[in-house]
């Protein structure tokens, strides 16, 4: 019997009960780990913990690759068609659907996300991506390709078999969708470790893909610290491709893994430092609106904050004004992710609250000048005020480096061309902002600068349909759009002689 967390809870936003398995979900069933230990789960609104769950090792990662593998190779891969695996994908669709408000609970409790969003922006991300993959799941194919009469090429689009991967805490459902979704679909089984401080959601995930009825070992979560179970999969000899997403550092040691075991194939979502471009010409109502919901929301804690903000010197001070207001009405609205109208709720944890406190102490010292926030808000719980720094110098360490928290750079420009070095000045390359009613301006500055994605006139507007990924050191390949289908496939060609003789 699996150990098992429930709450119920009565507040504005949300009333009714939460609850999910505590132990690893391996081979279809609940597992307690072979050699035991738990991993504390905290509310970060409130500094208390919610529930512990099980902790598992390189041995756990071991037996769930064995059930992936013996799954792939009876019950799942090419061997059930696309139309069995889209269908048990749409299962999930509906699933979710009937679940959706206590997904949105459950993380908002573990994450400190405001419910409200975690129910829009979160689940919305995690339906898009089911429906999108399970559409794609009977629609994979190779191409034929003509080289002379005598020879049939065909290419086709095969899983790599057992697939393994590790999310972060920022978005925990929706990210742990994101690999499953496409991986599934393209015929892979998968061994998935959830982050250790968030864990909850992808637990609750399981009962879904139990009831869907996806058969034993295709779908296999392995708690544990990133030390332990993570490494594991890294190194495990077979799994074929790892899918990560998290920090530079760690993508790196996963990199070295792969280098150092089976060159398996590696693709990797990695932080940023992402600009957004503010000219003269801007409409300012709608720009201030996108630049604050582009580093404010989530707390900070989302990938492509926008968190190095340049603003032309003929708009900047109008800019700035309303800037500090919108940062601002944020700060109005912190507080409990279940009151009804919290927009800004808690950092992640006390790791994260120290890490982002002393990003702002830095830029203090290095003579950065707080327009607002630069503290904590109330006395309990991991909750920072939305902070504006003005008169930040490039070398600042606040301007270097990623935050992962409520925290804007402000920095004055004169011309596009200074503009474009200066934001370019980065080893990041995940996305960027620009923002002007001059149409050419905006197309030139968008392909200018180095990230995978750019935004013109609106930020963080991300479609499940559109492919997402880091230049530089923010990542090596993509997700989302067909692009993120295809990570999950490896390419066979098949000649075929019609006539050729030797
Ligand atoms: P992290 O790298 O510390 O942890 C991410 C995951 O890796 C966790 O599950 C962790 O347990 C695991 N891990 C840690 N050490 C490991 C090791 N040695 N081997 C294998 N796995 C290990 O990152 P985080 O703090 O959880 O997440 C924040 C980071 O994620 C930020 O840099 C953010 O920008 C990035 N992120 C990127 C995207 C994207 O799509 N590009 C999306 C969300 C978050």
């Amino acid at each position: 019997m699996s150990s098992v967390f429930s709450l119920s809870l009565d507040t504005p936003a949300y009333k009714g009960t939460v609850s999910c398995k505590t132990d690893l979900y391996i081979n279809g069933q609940w597992m307690k780990p072979a050699e035991g230990g738990a991993i504390d789960v905290v509310n970060p609104a409130t500094g208390k913990l919610i529930t512990s769950v099980s902790a598992g090792t390189s041995k756990d990662v071991d037996i769930a690759v064995e059930a992936a593998q013996k799954a792939y190779q009876t019950s799942w891969g090419l061997k059930v068609p696309g139309t069995v695996r889209a269908e048990l994908l749409y299962k999930l669709v509906a699933l979710f659907e009937d679940n959706a408000e206590e997904f949105a609970a459950l993380e908002a409790l573990n994450c400190g996300k405001p419910y409200e969003f975690a129910k829009q922006f979160d689940n919305g991300l995690c339906l898009s991506s089911l429906k999108y993959y399970a559409g794609w799941a009977d629609k994979i194919h190779g191409e034929t390709i003509e080289t002379d009469d005598s020879k049939l090429v065909y290419t086709r689009r095969e899983p790599y078999g057992v697939v393994g991967a590790i999310t972060p805490w920022n978005a925990p459902l929706s990210l742990f969708i994101l690999k499953i979704a496409p991986a599934l679909a393209t015929g892979n089984t998968i061994v998935i470790k959830p982050s250790e401080i968030t864990p909850l959601t992808a637990l609750r995930f399981a009962d879904l893909i139990a009831q869907a009825g996806f058969p034993p070992g295709v779908v296999n979560i392995v708690n544990g610290y990133g030390n332990t179970v993570g490494e594991a999969i890294a190194h495990h000899p077979e799994i074929r491709k790892v899918s990560f997403t998290g920090s530079i550092l760690t993508g790196r040691k996963i990199q070295e893994a792969s280098a150092k075991t089976n060159l398996k194939a590696v693709n990797l979502e990695l932080g940023g430092k992402s600009p957004s471009i503010i000219f003269d010409d801007a409409d300012l109502g709608q720009t201030v609106k996108w630049a604050s919901a582009g580093i404010f929301i989530n707390m900070g804690q989302i990938c492509t904050a926008g968190s190095r903000i340049f603003v032309q010197e003929g708009i900047y001070d109008a800019f700035l004004k309303a800037f500090i207001a919108a940062s601002q009405a944020f700060e109005a609205q912190t507080g409990d992710p279940f009151s009804g109208n919290t927009m800004h709720g808690p950092q992640v944890s006390q790791t994260q609250f120290d890490r982002v406190m002393s990003y702002i102490d830095s830029g203090k010292s290095d003579g950065a000048t707080v327009q607002t926030g630069g503290e904590r808000h109330g006395t309990e719980g991991y909750f920072i005020k939305p902070t504006i720094f003005t008169e930040c110098k490039p070398e600042m360490k606040i301007v270097q480096e990623e935050i992962f928290g409520p925290v804007a750079t402000v920095i004055k420009f004169k011309t596009e061309e200074e503009v474009i070095k200066m934001a370019n000045n980065t080893t990041y390359g995940l996305a960027c902002g620009v923002f002007t009613e001059n149409g050419s301006r905006a197309l030139r500055v968008a392909h200018a600068l180095e990230a995978g994605t750019a935004w013109v006139n609106c930020y963080n507007a991300f479609d499940i349909k559109v492919p997402f990924g880091g230049y530089k050191m923010s990542g090596v390949g993509r997700e989302f759009g067909k692009e993120g289908l295809e990570m999950y496939t490896q390419v066979k060609a098949v000649h075929i002689n019609i006539g050729m003789k030797i």
